[in-house]
């Protein structure tokens, strides 16, 4: 039987037989056996509500997703090389969603493959532009060069530093009022690469930081960035990996909020709703570029199963309706959050679009200062009284991260604050009245 073995049993034998560095979440790790909607299961049968997950996008094991893909498994799965029509609906269900210039789709089997990809596009089109800038704390995958443009993972624990072709411009902190400057700050990063005798062939940010703590970029700063980053000639890559497929709600793609179109789009994690796959989509002319004389092939990357799985994603999200609900049960989340924040001293700042949230917990309103024990106990807590799947995140991981599948409704979010609520009250007192 699939799951005959028990929790104290899979952890030592993860200890023994797993490389040391896969980590789990929680102190005390749980034993899920099953997923449905928002929610979790644990083998005592014990439900969580699930706040965390943005791969399963519509949900758990979404019966659509799930049915389209056990068919295609069951009829047919080869690599892209054969005629087969799921990957071109996929295509066409896609590509209608982003502005007409970006017009070529190309598949990976994740996110950090499409990270790659992207950046091999950008330098194909640009030859001799080698150097690459990123957003402070960035995470774009977990491959050669996507960690190389991963400054969380670089500058963090064990990390070997930053690569010389890698540039790196601040987190603008809107909340402290910092490196507001997206125009100053991408001059600045030209200028080092010029200094260096090398030139930067692409820009790659998220819409929304996420790994830097659900970060909102001002307005126009995105703008300004690809302004500069264009006039050098350099491509600038949109990472909706997290941000995508109608999460933020008031647009299907994040970018979209910053009124700004990239040269190429890197796609990944709700793609499939959990079946691994990513893709990139570029304009005409960077594809045009990119296909001088080579030919790209991945066995997996737009097999036929991915194909099924991407249409039924895209069809679901369709028939119900789930940008719109992300917009509808985001902002009345949001709404709720800021009433919470005026009345705890902890709530800093509470930020974001649709159900891509961040709330900071901070010592004080009037310090600022990141409240990282405190943001680490909430969320042992929450899990452990209350049930509830939360993840930190931020430089000083003191930042809750919301971004559940984006299924979540409004007695989700009710269920969300009473239990935010609860937690927060036992650990810390209320704003003095
Ligand atoms: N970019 C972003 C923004 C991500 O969050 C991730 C995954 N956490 C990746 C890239 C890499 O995707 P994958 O893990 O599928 O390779």
């Amino acid at each position: 039987p699939a799951e005959s073995m028990d929790a104290k049993v899979i952890l030592e034998a993860r200890r023994r037989i797993v490389g040391p560095n896969v980590t789990l979440l929680f102190d005390e790790p749980i034993h899920m056996v099953r997923g449905e909607g928002v929610h979790l299961y644990d083998a005592d049968g014990n439900e969580y509500l699930d706040t965390v997950n943005n791969v399963a996008h519509v949900g758990h094991c979404h019966p659509k997703v799930t049915a389209a893909v056990t068919k295609a498994l069951m009829t047919l799965n080869t690599n892209s090389r054969y005629l087969h029509q799921d990957v071109i609906r996929h295509a066409q269900l896609l590509l209608p969603t982003l502005p007409s210039s970006l017009e070529a789709v190309y598949w990976t089997s994740s996110g950090s493959e499409a990270t790659e990809l992207a950046v091999r596009i950008a330098r194909a089109a640009c030859p001799g532009a080698l150097h690459v800038a990123v957003m402070d704390y960035a995470y774009h995958g977990h491959t050669c060069l996507a960690n190389d443009l991963s400054p969380l993972k670089f500058n963090g624990p064990g990390g070997s530093g930053q690569p010389s072709f890698v540039h790196v411009l601040p987190c603008p902190d809107i909340y402290r009022q910092t490196n507001l400057d997206g125009r100053a700050a991408a001059r600045k990063v030209i200028a080092e690469a010029h200094a260096a005798g090398a030139r930067i062939g692409a820009f790659i940010a998220e819409p929304i930081l996420s790994c830097g703590g659900q970060v909102v970029l001002p307005n126009g700063y995105l703008a300004a960035v690809y302004e500069e980053m264009r006039a050098e000639g350099a491509a600038c890559i949109a990472d909706e990996i997290q941000t995508g497929f109608g999460r933020v709600g008031r647009t299907f793609w994040a970018f979209q909020l910053h009124g700004v179109v990239p040269d190429i789009v890197t796609l990944g994690k709700p793609i499939g709703n959990g079946f691994p796959m990513g893709a990139v989509v570029v304009s005409r002319r960077l594809a045009k570029a990119f296909s001088n004389g080579t030919a790209y092939f991945a066995t997996f990357g737009g097999c036929t199963a991915a194909g099924a799985a991407g249409v039924a994603v895209m069809e679901a999200l369709q028939e119900e309706q789930l940008q719109g609900n992300a917009a509808v049960v985001g902002a009345y989340f949001k709404e709720q959050l800021q009433i919470m924040q005026q009345e705890f001293e902890v709530i800093g700042d509470v930020r974001g679009e649709g159900l891509m949230l961040g709330i900071e917990l901070v010592d004080s309103k009037a310090s600022k200062a990141p409240a990282t024990l405190l943001a680490n106990r909430v969320k042992e807590a929450a899990k452990c009284r209350e049930r509830l799947l939360i993840a930190i995140e931020g430089p000083h991981s003191n930042v809750i991260k919301i971004k559940p599948p984006i299924v979540f409704s409004l007695k989700d979010v009710d269920k969300y604050l009473a239990a935010l609520r609860k937690v927060l009250e036992e650990e810390q007192p209320l704003c003095p009245k």
